[in-house]
């Protein structure tokens, strides 16, 4: 699941809960944001609509059913708030009405992400780390030898053309 695909999952999931209607929802990408996965409120002025808000490097980070669940998720909370008044969603943000709307998209209505970020905490620190191919060293940082050891991006050396392997780490580097 790609960034473009996030509208579309948002307006397939009003759909779903509300059928059809005119919610008004607002994504924001934040870089610099991660304490969690996405937020969402419902604004009332100037006119009434959500916005949720996604944090860009977790997402860089999660796999596609979390972002598929995150997006879901912070809908939900923008349909709970579109529907009910604060004291009404019984049990707080996570309580029982969120909990409904999750279920009733086939999403188990868990309040955390279980996105790995350790990467993050790592990168603020400045880490790198050295991978060695058959010619040199290439330094990659902490988010791409992630990438690198789960698999998900693929990097190859122009000269002599292997792939960087998780298992050719040579050193690490703290850098800054
Ligand atoms: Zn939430
Ligand atoms: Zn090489």
């Amino acid at each position: 699941m790609e960034k473009h695909e996030v509208r579309p999952l948002v307006q397939a999931t009003l759909e779903k809960l509300l059928g059809p209607n005119n919610v008004v929802v607002e994504i924001q990408w934040k870089s610099r944001f991660t304490a969690r996965a996405g937020d969402a409120t419902y604004k009332l002025r100037p006119c009434p609509h959500g916005v949720i808000r996604l944090s860009l490097p977790i997402w860089e980070l999660a796999d596609d059913s979390e972002r598929y669940q995150t997006v879901v998720h912070e809908t939900c909370h923008v349909v709970q708030m579109y529907l009910h008044k604060p004291g009404e969603w019984s049990g707080g943000p996570h309580g029982y009405k969120w909990q409904q709307l999750m279920r009733k998209c086939g999403v188990k209505p868990e309040r955390c992400h279980k996105v790995n970020t350790a990467p993050l905490k790592r990168r603020r620190q400045g880490e790198k780390f050295v991978i060695k191919c058959g010619c040199r060293e290439h330094t990659l940082g902490v988010i791409q030898t992630q990438w690198v050891k789960e698999g998900k991006k693929r990097y190859r050396c122009r000269l002599c053309g292997q792939e960087l392997k998780y298992e050719n780490i040579s050193q690490k580097l703290l850098v800054g």
